[in-house]
């Protein structure tokens, strides 16, 4: 077909070193074509052997079993099969598709790949509290923030709001300056917000004793 509008547009044939040419650039073609269906197809074929493994190992998985984490079995609890990995384990891409690649506790949030609460310790400078030191980033760690401005940075950052409803930005202030706090606020009125906050800016471990379940058995009707 080339050699039929080559001749129409010129009046004249292909010249024995083109025709040449062109055939050996066909011939290449066309291998590189085969070599790219040969590593498609296998590629797809160990795709869908692995997949087909999975699906093999979901189908076994008993519900009614309980579940742990490789780390806590024993070898004679794997051998009687007491025990059954964690549905998280079973789903070997899970952690690595949704969880955070800083501390595999919260959603990924940003394309950096990091949670909320991680993509805020980057930015505001507080990088001794990324769990997986590996994340912490490279060269010279920023001042930290003055607490008035960590603060409303971190309610932003993590939670989305521009601001703070009253009493919130003064309950947070008061227990990360190490004062006790004690917040009386109405139900919904944002205290899971004063303690979440003040948790994720507060350097250490905090502990939270939430009566949630007592106070929805409370309002039972
Ligand atoms: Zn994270």
């Amino acid at each position: 077909m080339m050699s039929k509008v080559y001749t129409a547009a010129t009046n004249k044939d292909f010249t024995y070193p083109d025709m040449c040419n062109i055939l050996n650039f066909v011939k290449e073609r066309s291998q590189k074509v085969f070599i790219n269906r040969n590593t498609i197809q296998q590629r797809n074929e160990a795709r869908k052997e692995k997949f087909a493994n999975d699906r093999k190992e979901l189908s076994g998985f008993d519900f009614d079993k309980e579940l742990v984490s490789y780390k806590s079995k024993a070898p004679e609890q794997i051998r009687k099969d007491l025990f059954w990995p964690s549905f998280g384990e079973l789903l070997r891409d899970f952690d690595v598709i949704v969880k955070c690649i800083a501390c595999h506790a919260f959603a990924k949030k940003s394309a950096r790949g990091l949670c909320g609460v991680c993509s805020f310790y980057v930015d505001a400078g507080l990088w001794e509290r990324i769990v997986n030191d590996k994340y912490i980033p490279k060269g010279l760690q920023p001042n930290l923030p003055e607490i008035e401005k960590l603060i409303p940075f971190a309610a932003k950052k993590i939670f989305g709001f521009e601001n703070f409803r009253e009493g919130q930005a003064e309950a947070i202030m008061a227990y990360l300056s190490g004062k006790d706090t004690f917040v009386s606020l109405k139900t919904g009125g944002g205290k899971t917000l004063c303690y979440a906050l003040s948790a994720i800016c507060f350097e250490g471990l905090t502990i939270i004793f939430s009566p949630l379940k007592a106070l929805m058995d409370d309002q039972k009707v």
